[in-house]
């Protein structure tokens, strides 16, 4: 018997086993290493790790036990080679971009992204001296178009926040890579269950483990996953000397939460699609955006590069804010929250919540409109899901 995982095991078996490294008393769950440093036999041992000889652990800064058995796990279920797990999704997104740019470098991002994410590149990247276009990400001339000769990164989500649209990465990393810049997918949404950017091309993903990874709304955390030149050369002397690492108690608790991921994305994509289906047909919604059903306008797209739908729904209700508010304000099951990938089900107006910091023409050219509700699908009981939804449109439609 080993205690190595086989690169060849599917992702469910991955999610279990990938990247255990067990202590000498073989316990079965990952052990939580929760110290900052490691003491050495000797001097000359210390001497050799800071020279690189020896590849023991030197502080919890650069690496630890715990974390790097969550880094190992999500390697194997991305098809990466090699990854930094951090303190946040911000700290991965902010450390993916920042340890590649300088000055006079030029990003191209999608406009649809998660407000934080357009934040560092518009705000904190603008003061450094880094130029961006932003895109409509659906738009493949667009991204062609935005190319400059100091063009480095590439940058978008898919699906997005909060309406659900879909970005080809195939033909944004073939774009990327003909001017030799670099693409990174934040792939918060799809989670790895349901998409593979590497596989389409990206050259690095970023995750929120906040979000589905954790899925049980405990502890925040993030990853960078690329090639193992990418990390070498632009990520490992970065992230040791910033800091943005995750904590090693998180990294055991999202161990954890990987164990369980691709139960939880299918049984929350088919209450999703669920809820999506009762949607469309009702007479205050205006329109329902769900990726897994073939009345979304980039269905074909969906098919292509993700094999299920997705855990969220979008939809819009007639009757603007006072309608979605009434609407909020009637649930009962489902919680009002902005966070996403629960097991437990939310509901966010993102026009007065998550994107209020956008202008009104901002969120207006994202369909960002005051109608829209975004519904994040738990693991409860689908028809409990449903009738809560139900009760909640007879409110509106009373008011
Ligand atoms: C939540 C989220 C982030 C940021 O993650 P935190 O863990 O909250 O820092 C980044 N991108 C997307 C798409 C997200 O949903």
């Amino acid at each position: 018997m080993t205690n190595k995982a086989k690169p060849d095991w599917k992702p469910a078996t991955q999610a279990v086993h990938g990247g255990i490294t067990r202590s000498q008393f073989g316990e079965t769950s990952e052990a939580l290493y929760l110290t900052q440093g490691f003491v050495y036999d000797n001097a000359e041992a210390a001497e050799a790790r800071f020279n690189g000889e020896d590849d023991g652990f030197i502080y919890s800064r650069y690496a630890n036990p715990t974390v790097d058995m969550f880094e190992k796990r999500m390697c194997l279920l991305e098809g990466a080679q090699d990854a930094r797990a951090t303190a946040s999704g911000m700290a991965a997104v902010t450390s993916s971009l920042a340890c590649q740019v300088k000055a006079g470098d030029h990003i191209v991002a999608a406009k649809a992204l998660f407000g934080s994410n357009r934040w560092v590149i518009e705000n904190m990247l603008g003061n450094f001296g880094v130029e961006y276009t932003l895109v409509d990400g659906r738009n493949i001339e667009a991204w062609k178009n935005a190319v400059q000769p100091n063009t480095k990164v590439f940058f978008l989500e898919t699906p997005t926040n909060p309406t659900l649209e879909l970005v080809d990465i195939q033909a944004v990393a073939d774009i990327a890579h003909e001017c030799n810049a670099k693409l990174i997918v934040d792939n918060v949404f799809a989670t790895p269950v349901l998409q593979k950017p590497m596989e389409l091309g990206a050259d690095i993903v970023v995750y929120s483990a906040t979000k589905h990874i954790d899925g049980q709304g405990r502890c925040l955390g993030g990853v960078i996953l690329s090639d193992q030149e990418w990390v070498d050369e632009n990520l490992h002397d970065f992230f040791r000397h910033t800091g943005p690492g995750l904590s090693p108690f998180n990294a055991w608790v999202l161990l954890k939460g990987l164990e369980t991921l691709a139960l939880r994305v299918k049984q929350q994509s088919e209450n999703a699609s669920h809820v999506a289906t009762f949607l469309s047909s009702h007479k205050l919604v205006e329109r329902s955006m769900y990726p897994g059903h073939d009345t979304h306008p980039q269905f074909d797209l969906a098919e292509k590069q993700m094999p299920g739908g997705s855990t969220l729904v979008a939809f819009e209700l007639k009757g603007g804010k006072k309608a979605a508010f009434a609407f909020e304000n009637a649930l009962d099951l489902i919680k009002l929250s902005n966070n996403l990938g629960d097991a437990k089900s939310l509901v966010t107006h993102p026009a007065t919540t998550t994107h209020k910091s956008l202008s009104e023409e901002d969120r207006a050219e994202l369909g960002i409109n005051d109608g829209l509700v975004r519904l994040s699908l738990g693991l409860e009981d689908k028809e409990d899901l449903l009738s809560d939804i139900e009760q909640a449109l007879d409110v509106v439609a009373k008011a």
